[in-house]
């Protein structure tokens, strides 16, 4: 057992999250906009992951890895650069019945859950329009 936190941020590292998986015989690292680790092999993605995991729960050092796999995910979420906002698409399309909903979509939030679901509310709101129904189902922005 290398803890019982559920889960944890790996503060200054590469490594960002830990997620506690299966009673921690399975763990989960994290690291977004992971440039870094792009070109760098699967074996030294690893030993990074085993030495900075090492640091905050040492028991890491004595425990003997079973199985590892890396998985890099490079174009899933877009990068929230200068100039972006512009090119994101509203959720109501030119083409009648055809609307957008997804994180790329403008929702004014970056790439996250909470943009997502707000491209939903905003599609739907959009749908009720062509139905003649100014119903509002976006939430408050967080201030
Ligand atoms: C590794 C990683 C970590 C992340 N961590 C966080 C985090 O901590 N917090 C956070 O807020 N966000 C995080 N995100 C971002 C978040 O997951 C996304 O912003 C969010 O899931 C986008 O939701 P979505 O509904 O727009 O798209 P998705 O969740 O991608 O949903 C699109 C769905 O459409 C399906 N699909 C695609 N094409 C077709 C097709 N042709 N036919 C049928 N189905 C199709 C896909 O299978 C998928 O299920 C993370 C993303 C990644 C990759």
């Amino acid at each position: 057992m290398i803890t019982e936190l559920p889960h944890a941020t790996l503060l200054d590292r590469t490594i960002q999250w830990m997620y506690n998986k299966d009673g921690a015989r399975h763990l989960q690292l994290v690291v977004s906009a992971s440039r870094s680790l792009t070109e760098m092999p699967r074996a030294d993605v690893i030993a990074l992951a085993l030495k900075e995991l090492g640091e905050f729960f040492p028991v890491v050092k004595d425990a003997k890895l079973q199985r590892a796999h890396v998985v890099k995910e490079v174009r899933a979420t877009y990068s929230a650069v200068p100039g972006l906002e512009d090119k994101r698409p509203l959720q109501k399309t030119e083409i009648a019945n055809l609307f957008l909903a997804g994180d790329w979509t403008k929702t004014g939030w970056p790439a996250t859950m909470e943009g997502a679901v707000r491209s939903g509310y905003l599609a739907a709101e959009k749908v009720m329009d062509g139905f003649g129904s100014r119903q509002r189902f976006l939430l408050p922005d967080v201030a």
